[in-house]
């Protein structure tokens, strides 16, 4: 085991929430290091080329809301502007092996996407960190209390390794956390508790692509926004980059549903052919398809993520917002937000929050220290 001693804040995750706080911090000086366990940034964002040089589209988060300041707000300092969803159209909606269409304007009107996918935020925030902050294929796996900072047990190509700081920011979904970390000391039984019965926002979800040449459904009126209860999708929307070129739609896959455990091909014939039935035969060859089962992620979901949440809060609850071990563990993460809950908007406003706790406890300690000297 080796030990590295040089971070005066460790992060932990590099999904939108941990780089903000990174950011945050940065900007204020601190010497961050941010430990990965994926070999991507971005967590839950995550976007694929819709064909080989094509944009990347998102498998994992998509949209935006104007009401939502925080998320926004980062992008204008990215300068990522963003741009509304397709929606013009009719809406379609099958039933009993029925396709209505419906003149209703689509259900994602006004939404906004993000050139590149949301996932691009997430890069552009890396990659205005200074070289080298961002660690990636690093999973933390302990946490200890020191009496002067905290150390945090990493494994990385199957090494382990510890690092020291004066604090750390858990930037994981908290039921990941508590499924994955050890802490020492224990954490409180009512933290504990309420990592355990938080879940984590869309982590039951899977999410299809499929590419064509064109959107060749808005030629025919269609604005590419359709619900369905027959499936194997119950959503499906309008993907197609800015520019339209080339069509993309993406749907979300039912959960539960049998064929999520099929063979790849199954799953994608029996997404065609909904397709088909709902856009028609000009449906039936596209040029790619894609998918994404965020249950089998096993750096976002955990066994208990694996349903659908009966019911989601509207923020995280008071105990993963609260600062431990003398203000040197601290939560960030979408599902700690205090809006905007485990959404986008609620990433950047924890990584943020977070990043301000960790200063406002720093800047106690040097206070106390400064009041020691003066009393010697
Ligand atoms: C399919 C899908 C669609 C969604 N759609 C939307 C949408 O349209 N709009 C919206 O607002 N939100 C949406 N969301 C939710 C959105 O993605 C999240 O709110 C947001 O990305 C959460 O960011 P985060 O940084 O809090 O967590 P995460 O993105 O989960 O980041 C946590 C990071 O921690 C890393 N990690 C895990 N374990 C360890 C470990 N042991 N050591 C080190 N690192 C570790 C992970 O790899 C990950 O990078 C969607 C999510 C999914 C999955």
């Amino acid at each position: 085991m080796t030990t590295d001693s040089t971070s005066s804040v460790l992060i932990l995750g590099a999904g939108l929430s941990g780089l903000m706080a990174a950011r945050r911090l940065v900007a204020a000086g601190r010497t961050v290091r941010v430990l990965e366990a994926r070999d991507r940034v971005g967590g839950r964002t995550h976007a694929v080329p819709a064909l080989p040089g094509a944009a990347p589209t998102d498998l994992g988060a998509t949209w935006g809301w104007s009401h939502q300041p925080q998320l926004l707000g980062l992008a204008r300092e990215l300068g990522l502007a963003p741009f509304e969803q397709f929606s013009t159209g009719a809406t379609a909606y099958e039933t009993g092996g029925t396709v209505h269409r419906l003149p209703h304007p689509s259900g994602s009107a006004g939404y906004l996407r993000f050139t590149g996918g949301a996932a691009a935020l997430a890069q552009a925030a890396a990659a205005a960190l200074p070289a080298g902050t961002v660690q990636l294929n690093a999973r933390a796996t302990a946490l200890r209390q020191l009496p002067d900072g905290v150390e945090v047990t990493v494994a990385e190509n199957g090494r382990l390794r510890t690092y020291r700081a004066d604090a750390v920011v858990v930037a994981l979904p908290p039921r990941l956390a508590a499924h994955s970390l050890q802490f020492k000391p224990a954490l409180p039984a009512a933290v504990q508790a309420a990592q355990q019965q938080m879940p984590t926002w869309m982590s039951h979800s899977m999410k299809s692509l499929v590419t064509y040449e064109t959107p060749f459904w808005r030629s025919q009126g269609w604005s590419g926004f359709a619900v369905s209860q027959n499936g194997p999708l119950t959503e499906i929307h309008d993907a197609s980059p800015p520019e339209g070129r080339p069509g993309v739609l993406f749907g979300f896959f039912a959960a539960p549903h049998p064929l999520r455990n099929a063979a790849p091909a199954a799953r994608e014939a029996a997404v065609v052919a909904q397709l088909v039935r709902i856009f028609g035969p000009a449906a039936v060859h596209p040029l790619a398809y894609q998918e994404l089962d965020w249950t089998r992620e096993p750096y976002t979901s955990t066994p208990a993520d694996e349903a659908a949440p009966l019911s989601v809060p509207l923020q995280g609850p008071p105990e993963l917002r609260t600062p431990l071990w003398q203000g040197r563990l601290i939560w960030a993460g979408a599902e700690t937000a205090s809006g905007e809950w485990g959404r986008l908007d609620g990433a950047v406003e924890a990584g943020a929050r977070a990043a301000a706790q960790v200063l406002a406890g720093q800047n106690l300690a040097s206070q106390i220290t400064q009041d020691k000297t003066q009393a010697t």
